[in-house]
């Protein structure tokens, strides 16, 4: 009864090497599901990377996590510094980091209080202040920046690693921002030239580099990283049972009645794993999406798009998905699947949880 998502080795690490090469610089971002590899097998990956680096290239000597809690499981994998991106706060979770990896942890501070309250704390500690960003969800303003750059300097903190950006997933392009967002670091007289900033594309990362050349950049990556290569992916479910089914014929939680003939198909894989109702539309056009939903996502006998495929075309939830298993409706004429058999599932990398993760 599992979810599998297959990896072909070979080509994911040729991928990764490529992403790090093109992105000197980079902090693999490793957090929640760990992009569905799991957080600890990424910081493995990441040591591995930074043991198979060009001669030339910069270290990768930094790993960003999502949380605090997150931090025990990168630690013993990854010998580098450990950022945590949820910005630090005076009753936050910082005690769920292990105590015995403090000196390897950057804070995100994006308040002023937060400087103070953590530097009284611990004088020692390091840290990234956040610019606020038109995401506007954590971050200082210009003059905000600018008074925690006082107290940086009055107190005179050493932890200081740099300044982080948060910016928006668009389609425009970011280096207007960016640029406003470091011409205030300089304005603020801070004395800090790393910036770590959130998704760039590598044009935009070299129009930057090179109008900022006093400035480290380094673009922290998650998605295009462990997931820019979709083909050296796979997941599949396995069919667990099939069942004939007439017209008229009860099955399910809730007793209904099948419209038409068919089979069912029983495959592994249900709301535990993050099988959803809605089958994933990362790529439909919002008209398309906006189709799907003024049709309730049905079909003409009601039943709604699943997101696992028999013989490569996508098949129908006969009712919505159970906790491990769902149930599939197979109209007649369409081959019966023996049990064992593999099933395709197309999932939401960030929010599914697999049975097994089979680098090959
Ligand atoms: C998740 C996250 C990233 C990485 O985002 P991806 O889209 O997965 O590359 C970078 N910065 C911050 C602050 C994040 O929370």
């Amino acid at each position: 009864m599992t979810l599998t998502l297959t990896v072909d080795g070979e080509r994911w690490r040729r991928h990764l090497l490529e992403v790090v090469g093109r992105n000197p610089g980079i902090v693999p971002v490793a957090k929640g599901n760990g992009y569905g590899f799991g957080v600890g097998r990424l910081a493995r990956r990441t040591q591995w990377l930074s043991e198979h680096l060009e001669p030339s290239a910069p270290p990768v000597d930094l790993l960003a996590v999502g949380t605090y809690s997150e931090v025990a499981d990168v630690a013993t994998r990854f010998h580098g510094d450990v950022l945590v991106l949820t910005p630090w706060r005076p009753r936050g979770a910082a005690e769920d980091a292990p105590s015995t990896v403090a000196a390897r942890l950057v804070h995100t501070v994006s308040r002023l209080d937060d400087l103070v309250e953590l530097t009284d704390r611990d004088p020692g500690a390091r840290f990234v202040l956040e610019q606020l960003t038109s995401m506007r969800r954590h971050g200082m303003t210009r003059r905000e920046l600018e008074e925690a750059v006082g107290v940086v300097a009055q107190r005179r903190l050493r932890g200081l690693v740099g300044v982080a950006q948060h910016l928006p997933l668009r389609a425009g392009s970011h280096v207007g921002e960016v640029t406003r967002l470091l011409n205030d670091v300089v304005a603020t007289g801070a004395t800090t030239r790393t910036v770590l900033v959130s998704h760039l594309t590598p044009d935009e990362l070299a129009r930057l580099r090179a109008s900022h050349p006093d400035f480290t950049i380094r673009p922290r990556i998650g998605t295009d990283l462990w997931l820019g290569d979709r083909g050296a992916l796979r997941v599949t479910a396995t069919v667990l049972d099939v069942h004939a089914l007439e017209r008229g014929e009860t099955f399910g939680y809730r007793g209904r009645s099948a419209p038409k003939g068919g089979h069912l198909v029983v495959v592994s894989g249900g709301t535990a794993h993050g099988i959803g109702l809605e089958a994933p539309t990362g790529d439909q056009s919002l008209r398309s999406r906006a189709a799907t939903i003024a049709r309730g996502g049905l079909d003409a006998v009601g039943f709604v798009r699943s997101p696992f495929s028999l013989d490569g075309k996508q098949r129908l939830f006969a009712e919505p998905p159970h906790m491990q298993a769902s149930m599939l409706f197979l109209p007649q004429g369409a081959r019966v699947p023996q049990v064992g058999e593999d099933v395709e599932v197309r999932v939401r990398f960030t929010a599914t949880h697999f049975d097994r993760v089979d680098v090959k």
